[in-house]
């Protein structure tokens, strides 16, 4: 019989109710998913990233054949593999000739951009696993120079109802209860145990696999022990409800040695490829809070970052690539300094958040943010080694999330047009935030001389070498300020302490 739809099922469309696979008729459709080598290698992923990637495709290909599905499943090490998204595609529409091609929309722009230019006639669906689509985005977006995560999460939350009185005010008399998740961890108190995932089968041939072809990515494959099906990823879930919700909140910005996740959920990975359905984590955490198990700051915070933050990065993505991948606002050229591929500096904080990153390809929020991405800005990291390193090294690192948060979170290098400033800091932060500094042999309360923390002159050369664009936004002017207001003999000598640090980075140096 001859086949009536083709449904390509890309890498991180794993969802059972994706919109391609809407109306399947399984005696006269067909799906496709193919593991190819394009994917898998524009940058060097992590190994365990990869062995998630195929192991929860091939797990997902079972799930639809044991429905009644047929599946075609391109292994990479089929000898006929093609190696790209599209020419798969086009290998499988000339085997059976479909009547029509369902596509659901690309995460990642390239990808896209490549199955268009296939010039097969695809037929596209919306993306509905999101809140807000590209287009409502893009209303809301118009005519705004600067957008704000808080006013596009406020008109999220009016729309999911999410946390809402009957009138449609906000649960506890305010949207944002952001204030209240700054707590440092006291001593002694740690994250749960994490729930763990042994590798089955299929799982243990991908990592077979993966080890015989990606042996040189950065990164440790052993150990791997992550959710590949969606049973397993609501497991993942059920442990971050009873164990992580209720001090996620207080905690979410803290950071410890040896706790590689502390109160965090540790399912954007599985979120992000379709394991994990985004209305049914917002409705457990909502009930969470009214059936009286979590307080409000941390169901409110971690719905935030669902549908503010997640979104947001997304309607962002959208609306400006092309373009926004190229922005480098600050003018940045520097490299990427070689120890975020080793973890080999003497600098604790990041020898901490990157040696994790190697071992579970995992850092939660403020890691990424104010330890390795902080350093990069305050370094004048070139923006697209920076995007291509966070593309690589994390599990749930998709350009569409990776990208906004990289280019316009950390370096500001879309001139402020996601965040109001950049996340800039000192040591000081690192030390109220962090046990890093007591284990580190920089003295965080020093800013010049061989063992002063380097986070101290390079922030204040930073503020600095881009006083010109930063000092009238408003929300800089405490800093500038208290620069002004520096002797010049100290100013001086920050400012030779970051050129000397700066200096040594440029030399190859480790720091
Ligand atoms: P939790 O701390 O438990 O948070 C819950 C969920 O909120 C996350 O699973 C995630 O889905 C969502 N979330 C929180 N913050 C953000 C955000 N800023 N953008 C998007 N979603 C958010 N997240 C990715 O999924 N992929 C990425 O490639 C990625 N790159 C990042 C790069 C940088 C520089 C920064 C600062 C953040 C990045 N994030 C990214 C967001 C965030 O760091 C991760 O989602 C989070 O650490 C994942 O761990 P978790 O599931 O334990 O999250
Ligand atoms: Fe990081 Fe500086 Fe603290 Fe060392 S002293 S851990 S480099 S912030």
């Amino acid at each position: 019989m001859s086949v009536r739809a083709l449904r390509l099922v890309l890498g991180d469309q794993l969802s059972f109710d994706l919109p391609s696979l809407a109306d399947l008729d399984p005696a006269r459709d067909r799906v496709l998913l193919a593991e190819v080598a394009e994917e898998a290698g524009h940058v060097p992923h992590h190994p365990q990233k990869i062995a998630f990637l195929f192991s929860a495709m091939r797990h997902f290909a079972e799930a639809l054949r044991q429905r009644g599905v047929t599946v075609d499943y391109v292994t990479l090490d089929d000898p006929a593999n093609s190696g790209s998204l599209a020419g798969e595609l086009a290998r499988c529409a000339a085997r059976h000739r479909p009547a029509e091609i369902y596509v659901t929309e690309a995460g990642d722009w390239r990808v896209e951009q490549a199955l268009k230019a296939s010039g097969l006639p695809l037929v596209w669906h919306a993306d509905s696993r999101f809140l807000c689509s590209r287009a409502e985005f893009a209303r809301w977006a118009q005519g705004k120079k600067q957008l704000r995560m808080e006013f596009f999460y406020r008109e999220m939350r009016r729309k999911s109802g999410l946390l809402l009185h009957p009138d449609g005010s906000p649960e506890g008399g305010a949207w944002n209860f952001d204030a209240d998740n700054r707590k440092r961890l006291p001593k002694g108190l740690r994250g749960p145990l994490p729930a763990q995932f042994a590798p089955d089968a299929i799982t243990a041939e991908v990592l077979a696999l993966v080890a015989a072809r990606f042996a040189h990515h950065y990164g440790r494959l052993d150990g791997f022990d992550y959710p590949v099906t969606h049973a397993e990823a609501e497991q993942l879930w059920a442990h971050f409800l009873d164990f992580g919700l209720a001090a996620f909140g207080d905690y979410q910005d803290a950071m410890a040695a040896g706790e590689p996740y502390l109160f965090h959920a540790r399912i954007s990975a599985a979120l992000n490829v379709g394991l994990l359905d985004l209305r049914r984590l917002c409705a457990d955490v909502e009930a969470a809070y009214r059936q009286g198990r979590v307080a409000l700051n941390a169901a409110e915070g971690f719905i935030r970052q669902l549908i503010g933050w997640r979104e947001y990065v997304r309607g962002i993505y959208w609306l400006q690539m092309p373009d926004y991948a190229q922005r480098n606002a600050f003018a940045n050229t520097r490299d990427l300094p070689a120890f975020y591929w080793t973890g080999d500096t003497r600098m604790n904080c990041l020898r901490q958040a990157i040696g994790q990153t190697l071992d579970y390809a995992y850092a939660h929020h403020i890691q990424r943010l104010m330890v390795t991405g902080n350093f990069a800005l305050l370094a004048g990291v070139e923006p697209r080694q920076l995007c291509d390193w966070y593309l690589a090294v994390y599990m749930d690192a998709f350009d569409w999330v990776e990208l906004p948060n990289v280019l316009g979170m950390v370096l500001h290098a879309d001139g402020g047009y996601l965040g109001s400033k950049p996340y800039c800091a000192s040591g000081q932060y690192l030390k109220r935030m962090s046990d890093y500094c007591a284990g580190c042999v920089y003295k965080v309360e020093d800013s010049t001389g061989e063992n002063a923390c380097p986070f101290n002159a390079l922030y204040w050369h930073f503020l600095m070498r881009h006083r010109e664009p930063l000092q009238g936004n408003p929300r800089m002017a405490m800093v500038y300020k208290n620069l002004a207001r520096m002797e010049e003999g100290k100013r001086q000598a920050l400012w030779a302490r970051g050129e000397q640090l700066l200096a040594r980075l440029d030399a190859g140096e480790a720091l």
